[in-house]
């Protein structure tokens, strides 16, 4: 009643600046000022390690930070891969709470899924275990563009941006940017409050020829060079002070030498079981309903659990409540987490892929240094040259609903972890 009767005020005495301060002390008004004078644009550039930033080769990235907010690092959720990450970042979920536990996984009733497959990428049954940003937007009113994201492809509960593409890496750094700044020139009723962009040069080469590379810093001046074009874009429009961005990545890189294999074959015989997935994250199923299967796959867990040299295998059940994984149904019964610097893969692999096996790699445990994440941020909803500790990634979310003026749907995130990272009147 009283917001009611103040608005109602400010209404006769528009303008006055009494008024101005009274709304932005409100943070309902900020919020609604904010998500109608200022879009949002979250950019992931996949794989770009929390301390590239000092590598000195990415100037506006880091132009962005000085001007901006930087967190010492973000913490990726477990398992640390890309998929996994990119929905916890637009739904403030765990993995384990949104379904997406891998990039390749299998569902008893879809099948299933892995990054190559668009048919499954594309079916929202997949992502439905979450609500990504743009849903709420969308129930709100509020118009939604995606450069890339992943779900964006796929009608979750009813609902995908306004605008989107299938990804497409032969889409160019300059291409994508293009595209944002495009929708971003749309008219005021068509012009989207939430925006994303993504890159994915760095994580290329990072797992090509491994994080501590020419190539990769390639990529970063490639990706740099891209967010200067960005930023001029902003500014040619008089946007730059008026937009909110976020600039982060989804998970750091580690070197893995081709020689750090563990064949799982050797330990694991291939057909007394149901392999899901392969990589760092290693995941089994018993091979049938059976009590034959059931008691084969009772002793090779036996087995697998005692203490491995390169790795780690559970249960999942017996998985360490700090990686907050092993609840959902499509995470599989065995899982093997290879050591950082190792690989879990077969004989046959190796010997049919010799030469394409990458030596970098992501999806270790979310605690490894190497795993931590960049965030950075910039706008006029944010801080100036504010340096804040680091913060998992489930609470990008909330910091995102807040700027947008929407509410939060059901999620793992703490506002209170990341309100600080905002001006004041912001907050
Ligand atoms: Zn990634």
């Amino acid at each position: 009643m009283k917001i009611l009767f103040r608005a109602l005020l400010c209404t006769l005495v528009a303008f006055s600046a009494g008024c101005a301060t009274q709304q932005t002390a409100t943070p309902a008004s900020v919020a609604a000022t904010t998500s109608q004078s200022a879009p949002l644009l979250l950019i992931s550039i996949d794989a770009y390690r929390y301390d590239y930033l000092e590598r000195g080769l990415s100037p506006t990235l880091a132009m962005l930070a000085d001007n901006g907010v930087r967190a010492a690092s973000m913490q990726p959720s477990f398992p640390s891969l890309t998929f996994p990450n990119h929905y916890t970042i637009v739904t403030g979920l765990r993995p384990d709470h949104h379904g997406i536990v891998n990039n390749t996984m299998f569902d008893s009733v879809l099948g299933k899924f892995s990054l190559s497959n668009r048919q499954a990428v594309s079916d929202g049954r997949w992502w439905a275990g979450g609500t990504p940003i743009w849903e709420t937007a969308d129930a709100h009113g509020l118009r939604t563009a995606t450069m890339f994201w992943p779900g964006a492809e796929a009608n979750i509960h009813g609902h995908q941006p306004d605008e989107w593409m299938p990804y497409d890496g032969k889409v160019t750094p300059d291409q994508r940017v293009d595209k944002v700044l495009a929708w971003l020139d749309l008219p005021a009723s068509r012009r989207p409050a939430f925006l994303t962009l993504y890159f994915d040069a760095v994580d290329h080469a990072g797992h090509k020829y491994g994080p501590d590379t020419p190539q990769v810093d390639d990529a970063l001046r490639e990706t740099d060079a891209a967010m200067t074009r960005l930023v001029q874009g902003l500014r040619q429009r008089g946007l730059f002070d008026k937009i909110n961005l976020i600039v982060l990545s989804d998970h750091g890189m580690a070197g893995t030498p081709l020689q750090n294999s563990v064949l799982i074959d050797q330990l694991i015989p291939q057909d007394q079981v149901q392999t899901v997935s392969m990589g760092i994250l290693a995941g089994f199923n018993p091979k049938d309903g059976s009590a034959k299967a059931a008691s084969a796959f009772a002793a090779i867990e036996h087995q697998l659990e005692q203490p491995q040299q390169h790795m780690r295998c559970w249960d999942k059940t017996r998985v360490p409540a700090r990686l907050h994984y092993g609840g959902n149904p499509r995470v599989p019964q065995l899982l093997c987490l290879a050591n950082v610097g190792w690989r879990i893969t077969t004989t046959d692999y190796l010997a049919s892929h010799k030469g394409d096996v990458s030596i970098g790699e992501h999806g270790y445990d979310n605690a490894d240094p190497l795993m931590q994440a960049l965030f950075v941020a910039h706008g006029p909803a944010f801080r100036v040259g504010a340096k804040v500790p680091a913060f998992p990634n489930v609470d990008v979310y909330p910091l995102m609903t807040h700027l947008l003026g929407i509410p939060a749907a059901a999620n793992d995130s703490d506002y209170g972890a990341v309100k600080d990272m905002l001006k004041p009147a912001a907050r």
